[in-house]
């Protein structure tokens, strides 16, 4: 299988690009310094877009949504709508989105959001809650519900960072076979090759994605559809440690016939270390990877599960 770039969507102020209101930016390190040797990145400011400029006058979110000038009348709720619709052919050739936390445009949640003069809203200029979603953002999700999205902030925690890098490879590859000439066989393959990825996240998403797979063939099309959104909406549910050791199992069940007695012990002891938390996923995860390939057995070899992203990227030490 030929592996795809993930193409993801950016805030540009996070790869550095001195685009805020200010002139300057949110670099995000991981994004410039890790994550960008391994991806395509399609970066966007909706503010500058819109033509308000760098440096330009602050903008916030209102409680019904629209996106308006923090001091003045001007109302930019229009003119990024009208982005959205230019920009959101584009968006179905995405892996995913980074977007910029806290902003009225960029935010995906807590942004402030002020009064918009309804009904019992305070008056004092503060925010009435801190539950918006950006401007922009909200018509990304909106258009593109199943598209994997996350912000800055989130992406410092281990787990929803792993997640998210996960999900950007699997869009990735998904996109690659369905965007060339793919039979039912490729799909068959494709799937049998994350099969336990899809598992290890979602078991029903799993059991109904087969199940489109072994329909295919009627309608490429409609296949293809139905293959892809049960794919990412199981894909989006994040898995527990629970599901993980369940995973880890089933690929030692998968290879304990070709292992010794040391070797099983040993595995069995490593997958139990990493339920208690003693030891981090990509401790069980290389000794089954090892064992897979050196046994020569290519069905559990070439799952996803037991190698999801470059290696470099060291995202399971911190799981
Ligand atoms: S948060 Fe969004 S709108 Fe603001 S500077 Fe960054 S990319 Fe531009």
């Amino acid at each position: 299988m030929v592996e795809v770039r993930p193409r993801v969507g950016v805030s540009g102020c996070l790869l550095g690009s001195p685009v805020r209101y200010n002139g300057g930016h949110s670099r995000c390190r991981f994004l410039t310094d890790e994550l960008a040797e391994y991806v395509q990145w399609a970066q966007t400011c909706p503010e500058a877009e819109i033509g308000l400029g760098v440096p330009r006058p602050m903008v916030r979110l209102l409680s019904d949504g629209r996106l308006v000038a923090k001091d003045g009348p001007a109302d930019h709720s229009r003119a990024v709508a009208e982005l959205a619709e230019r920009s959101s052919p584009g968006w179905g050739e995405l892996d995913g989105f980074v977007v910029k936390a806290r902003s009225p445009s960029c935010g995906l949640f807590g942004v402030p959001r002020y009064s918009a003069g309804l009904p019992g809203e305070r008056t004092d200029g503060q925010p009435v809650d801190h539950r918006g979603r950006g401007a922009f953002t909200a018509a990304l999700t909106a258009a593109c519900p199943d598209l994997p999205v996350e912000e800055d902030g989130r992406l410092n925690d281990p787990g929803l960072r792993e997640h998210f890098v996960e999900r950007l490879f699997a869009h990735a590859r998904l996109r690659g076979l369905l965007s060339g000439g793919w039979s039912a066989g490729d799909l068959v393959a494709f799937h049998s090759r994350h099969e336990l990825q899809i598992m290890a996240h979602d078991p029903q998403g799993c059991r109904e994605s087969g199940g489109i797979v072994a329909r295919a063939g009627a309608s490429r099309e409609e296949t293809a559809r139905q293959y892809r959104r049960v794919f990412a909406r199981a894909l989006a549910v994040r898995p527990s440690r629970g599901r993980h050791v369940d995973a880890l199992q089933h690929v030692f069940g998968l290879l304990s016939a070709r292992l010794n007695r040391p070797c099983r012990l040993d595995l069995l002891e490593t997958i139990s270390a990493f339920e208690a938390g003693l030891v981090p996923l990509s401790l069980p995860v290389a000794l089954l990877r090892h064992h897979a390939v050196s046994r020569e057995l290519p069905y559990v070899a070439g799952q996803t599960y037991l190698d999801p992203y470059p290696r470099e990227l060291r995202l399971r030490h911190y799981l």
